[in-house]
């Protein structure tokens, strides 16, 4: 079985290279390539034809093929759909905001967390994503929207805590300084809120900001929507939120679809206000997507800006997420995996 060398770090790579017996520093070379986006081991350039052979038989190098990609005429958001290796597809989508070029991506190959409002986890879970293919989706939607990325946002397709180790992988090899050096601060891992992995996750330290999907501030109304919910509850998962904070100096925050007389009362507001200022975590409003089936529609803007209101005066620390690429299905809970794809530049009408 050949080695995904897209998951390597460089002082692996570098061990690998020493058993057989070539020069270890070698792997920052090798690690360089595979940074800028090369699609095979012979454009390597700088590496002995021999060397290249030999890589070849040892480790596979498998970039995602580009199948589809969307402009939204709207905002000039982009989305991609990626093959990968065994065939599965994921999506990824390319943001643009005055402070610099996000990137958000996929964790999983569906997802199996079940919410009521997402359209990523009708199918279920197929697979965890390699750290590589985490990796890679950053890389080529830089390389193929031809911007540059300095964001990353993990709210693509998955539940990246369900597939823990592999992200912390994908991190250090993202923000690794010989790679793309992405700087932790730049980067946002958003979560159902499975909080029997956030000590786990605040053991590792990372300066990256931890994101909590929670849109209801009661058991009830949240064991509906987010079904990770049963069992925990919303105060075990406050409660994980404050520890996460007081051991990474990080402040969490709380991202909220708002659902048209489902979590938008008045009530809910205080209640909201109440949990979330002792930790002092930033509310993220959004205004619920639509997603076929789900018999949920978003709330007015009348009320989006009441709820947003009430929080402001409480003290909480609010904003209401501006949707973006909504003309290709590129919002939040609308990436699904696509069957009957069309091949990049062909029948998506309109978009290139
Ligand atoms: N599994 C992770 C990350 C993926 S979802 C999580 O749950 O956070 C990214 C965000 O989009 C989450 O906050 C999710 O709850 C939200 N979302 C999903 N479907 C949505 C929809 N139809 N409208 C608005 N937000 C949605």
């Amino acid at each position: 079985m050949s080695r995904d060398i897209r998951s390597m770090l460089p002082e692996e790579i570098a061990a690998a290279l020493e058993e057989m017996g070539e020069k270890p520093f070698r792997a920052k070379q090798i690690f360089f390539w595979l940074s800028k986006g090369v699609r095979s081991f012979d454009d390597m350039t700088n590496l002995s034809k021999d060397l290249r052979a030999r890589l070849k038989e040892r480790f596979r190098l498998t970039p995602p093929v580009p199948v589809r990609k969307q402009v939204s005429s709207a905002d000039g958001t982009v989305k991609f759909l990626w093959r990968l290796r065994d065939g599965e597809t994921v999506e990824s989508v390319v943001m643009q905001y005055a402070y610099g070029n996000t990137v958000c991506i996929s964790t999983q190959v569906g997802c199996r967390m079940g919410c009521a409002f997402c359209a990523s986890t009708l199918g279920g879970l197929v697979r965890n994503l390699e750290p590589s293919e985490m990796l890679d989706q950053v890389l080529w939607s830089g390389l193929e929207a031809g911007v540059p990325i300095s964001n990353i946002v993990l709210m693509g397709i998955g539940e990246p805590l369900d597939n823990l180790d592999g992200v912390i992988r994908f991190l250090t090899l993202v923000n690794h300084p010989d790679g793309q050096g992405i700087g932790m601060r730049h980067i946002t891992l958003s979560t159902c809120g499975l909080a029997d992995r956030f000590d786990k996750m605040a053991s590792y330290d990372l300066q990256l900001t931890l994101s909590v999907s929670l849109h209801a501030p009661d058991d009830e109304t949240r064991n509906r929507l987010v079904p990770a919910n049963r069992g925990v509850g919303v105060e075990a998962l406050m409660d994980a939120c404050r520890r996460y904070f007081e051991r990474t100096g990080r402040r969490v925050s709380f991202e909220y679809a708002m659902i048209r007389d489902v979590n938008d009362s008045d009530d809910q507001a205080e209640q909201l206000a109440k949990l979330v200022k002792p930790i002092g975590g930033h509310v993220n409003l959004i205004p619920l997507n639509h997603v076929d089936g789900r018999g949920l529609s978003p709330s007015t803007p009348e009320r989006i800006r009441r709820f947003e209101d009430k929080l402001r005066a409480r003290g909480v620390n609010v904003t209401v997420r501006r949707r973006l690429g909504s003309d290709i299905d590129a919002s939040c809970g609308q990436l699904r995996r696509k069957t009957g794809t069309a091949p990049m530049g062909g029948a998506d009408g309109g978009n290139r």
